[in-house]
């Protein structure tokens, strides 16, 4: 192995795609999946890869710097790719403190264990720092997120989302440490936990329960496949500039209500039901506090300076991740009981 490469949150829904993207596309690297197995985390994610001699799992929670310290020691990664969050803005409208102990004090202590295994050698090292879009807030009708866009995070998640960016980059700047961000659109695919969306809606038709939808559906939001944006990851990873960042989409702009309706359509055809069956299911709920509007993102620079571009329009991705949860509902089943009955009960209820 001529490399060892530490991706966090590898047992989550992006994180497992990014893992096994790098296990099957670099066999010469060890690839080390380190997951605290939160509700969100789910080795199932990655049973097709798990027998690979180059894939390690090891369970330990970043809020621990202590052991955090240890893994590093004891694994010496070259290069870290950072996915591991609290991921759901619901989740921390009702619990802030869980996000900010994971994304912002979980974030500090894996940056103090790289800078401590590296000594300041940073030489063929690099600390890739995985981020969301929704740092910058929320845009009026028109317009897009670039590299440049002032942060103005509105939610719990957010707000611990821009703190770690900003903690990433001081890092950079104060010890020199070598980072990479990305900032990244809604994702969408195989394995997403049913509390985001799509998966929900996919799950709930199949149960026949309502879609709710916030407010009046008009929220906008830019989609990305999963997988273009595990492979958008690889390339910032390998080819980014150290200290700068990188936003990754689609250009691929839904009102939460289209893109129910599309997939209402795509699920009745899939089903063999009639067209409109899915569609009367979808019912209007109270607005989250503090939701933005509108999130776009402008990805001109990944493609322009690193060659970018997404595999999948978002009609086939959508097919692509109907499909796969259809063919998995044992999946679905089984992350859909226990722990998440009671978060259903008390969020939509
Ligand atoms: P997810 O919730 O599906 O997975 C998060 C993973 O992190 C889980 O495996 C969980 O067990 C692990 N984890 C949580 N707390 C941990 C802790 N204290 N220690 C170790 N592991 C812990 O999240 P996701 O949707 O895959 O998002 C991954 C990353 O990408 C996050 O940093 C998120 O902010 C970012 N992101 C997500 C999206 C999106 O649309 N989902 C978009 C842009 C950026």
């Amino acid at each position: 192995m001529n490399k060892t490469i530490l991706i966090t949150g590898g047992a989550g829904f992006i994180g497992s795609h990014v893992v096994r993207e790098f296990v099957n596309k670099y066999p010469a690297y060890r690839i080390v999946n380190l997951d605290a197995l939160t509700y969100a985390g789910n080795l199932e994610n990655l049973k097709d890869i798990e027998d690979k001699p180059n894939y390690t799992f090891v369970k330990a929670d970043i809020t621990d710097a202590k052991h955090i310290m240890e893994v590093f020691q004891e694994y010496q990664p070259d290069g870290v790719i950072h996915l591991a969050a609290e991921s759901h803005v619901d989740r921390s409208i009702t619990d802030p403190s869980a996000f900010v102990m994971t994304n912002v004090i979980g974030t500090v202590n894996l940056l103090n264990a790289a800078r401590e295994i590296w000594k300041d050698n940073y030489e063929g090292k690099r600390f890739h720092h995985v981020s969301t879009d929704e740092v910058y807030g929320t845009l009026g009708e028109t317009g897009l997120f670039t590299e440049e866009t002032a942060y103005d995070p509105h939610s719990p998640y957010s707000a611990s989302k821009a703190s770690s960016d900003h903690f990433v980059r001081a890092y950079q700047d104060t010890y020199g440490l070598p980072v990479v961000l990305t900032n990244c659109s809604n994702n969408y695919g195989p394995n997403h936990f049913p509390e985001k969306l799509i998966p929900l809606c996919i799950h709930n038709i199949l149960n026949t329960k309502p879609l709710p939808i916030y407010g009046d559906g008009k929220f906008t939001r830019d989609w990305l496949f999963v997988i273009d944006h595990a492979k958008a990851i690889d390339l910032v990873f390998h080819q980014g500039k150290n200290g700068q960042s990188y936003n990754v989409g689609g250009f691929n702009e839904w009102q939460n209500i289209d893109l129910v309706k599309e997939l209402c359509k795509q699920m009745d055809e899939k089903l063999g039901r009639p067209a409109g069956t899915a569609a009367e299911l979808i019912t209007f709920v109270k607005d989250r506090p503090g939701h933005d509007l509108r999130y776009a993102i402008d990805a001109t620079k990944i493609n322009q300076e690193l060659g970018y571009k997404p595999s999948v329009t978002f009609e086939q991705g959508l097919s692509i991740t109907i499909d796969w949860f259809l063919a998995n509902q044992e999946w679905l089943d089984n992350v859909t009981s226990g722990e998440y009955q009671s978060y259903y009960a008390k969020q939509y209820n």
